[in-house]
């Protein structure tokens, strides 16, 4: 019998999110992101669920080949573009649209010898001081790309650093696409510069001719805690769940775990589920950290260990030992209603994001799809 933790993909909420980002920028087409291998959720399984997507948006080369693989003859963008020369061959090949974001990419493109001319979407640098062209140097950019005889057509994209949230105090996109909407101005092309937030929050603005719907269709929200899942309809692709494997009854003054970090007011129950850092639960998750027990929410007490945390069970007298502990995701359905713990929530409690969270998810962990 293998340890009892799992993860669930759930394929019918991978096309539900796919679904969102289309009625948020309807006369746009839609990438779905799958780059880590689909934030953690597996190419070959999230492929189930995004299989009506218009193109799919990842950084591996490998990862194209893998979609390509599964028979997916549609648009695949790379949105680093290529890291060396030879990738050009793998492009010509594998028919890859990627990204050009710097003068090294558009000579190895001048180098490479192709039957078949290559699409790129060229980026430019609007603000966030990542990839891309600066401002002054995009058109001159494109002038070189439009003269290559490797070179098909030219889209332009951009990517947002504040498309979350406000920032210094106002509107977080206002400078970057005004920066856009100056460098791309009478450029022939398609248009991509939204990615999940953008789509959800600034979708008149910023659709396009292509969204980049990345943590969104994981179910994932980009602007948690300002807006959750329910607000933006967004549901859950994945799962983390386990079952309680042992339980402890604390007396006042007892402790729980590593380093006592964890020390009982009054009597407590004590269960201790089989999820740990090694599993891809965030060990910087104090108590409190908020789980479901039988679908009904608890919280984390002390430390979590590499194989093991521990939940309270003091106000769950039915649970015990052999009780399912979903971690995030879909819970079990409770008096003919269905649970559920948002990875945003249990993100927010240790400090990160639910990206993160989803990316983390360890090879030890078997995945099934649902
Ligand atoms: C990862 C990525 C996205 C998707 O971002 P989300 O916030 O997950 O939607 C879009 N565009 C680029 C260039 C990316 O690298």
């Amino acid at each position: 019998m293998p340890r009892p933790i799992e993860a669930l993909i759930h394929t019918a909420a991978l096309a539900h999110n796919l679904g969102r980002a289309r009625s948020q920028a309807p006369n746009a087409r839609v990438w779905a992101v799958v780059k880590a291998n689909a934030y953690g959720h597996g190419i070959e399984r999230a492929f189930e669920g995004l299989r009506a997507a218009d193109g799919f948006a990842l950084l591996d080369l490998d990862e194209a080949q893998r979609l390509r693989a599964l028979d997916w003859r549609g648009p695949i963008l790379l949105l680093e573009g290529v890291f060396e020369p030879r990738d050009l061959e793998l492009c010509s090949r594998l028919k890859l649209w990627h990204t050009v974001h710097c003068e090294q990419q558009i000579d190895w493109l001048a180098m490479h010898k192709t039957h078949e001319p290559h699409r790129v979407f060229l980026k430019l640098n609007s603000g966030m001081n990542r990839l891309g062209f600066p401002p002054a140097a995009f058109r001159a950019a494109y002038a070189r790309l439009e003269a290559l005889p490797q070179v098909d057509e030219i889209g332009l994209m951009t990517h947002f650093s504040d498309a979350d949230a406000m920032r210094q105090g106002v509107d977080g996109i206002a400078h970057q696409l005004a920066a856009f909407e100056s460098a791309a101005d009478g450029l022939a092309g398609e248009r991509t510069i939204a990615n999940s937030a953008a789509t959800l929050r600034h979708a008149t603005r910023t659709a396009g001719d292509w969204v980049r719907a990345g943590i969104m269709v994981y179910g994932g929200v980009p602007d948690f805690p300002e807006h959750d899942a329910a607000h933006w309809d967004l549901r859950p692709a994945m799962t983390l769940r386990s079952k309680v494997i042992g339980v402890q009854q604390l007396q006042p003054g007892d402790t729980v775990g590593y380093g006592s970090a964890y020390r009982a007011e009054q009597a407590t129950r004590v269960g201790i589920v089989a999820c740990g850092y090694a599993d891809g639960y965030p060990r910087h998750a104090p108590t409190g950290t908020p789980v479901l027990v039988d679908g009904q929410r608890t919280r984390t007490l002390g430390r979590v260990s590499m194989d093991m945390l521990a939940v309270d069970l003091t106000a769950l007298p039915a649970s015990g030992f052999g009780s399912e502990a979903t971690l995030w995701g879909e819970g079990p359905v409770v008096g003919g209603n269905g649970s559920r713990l948002p990875i945003d929530e249990v993100a927010r409690s240790a400090g990160t994001i639910g990206y993160e969270l989803m990316c983390a998810i360890a090879t030890r962990v078997p995945v099934r799809s649902a």
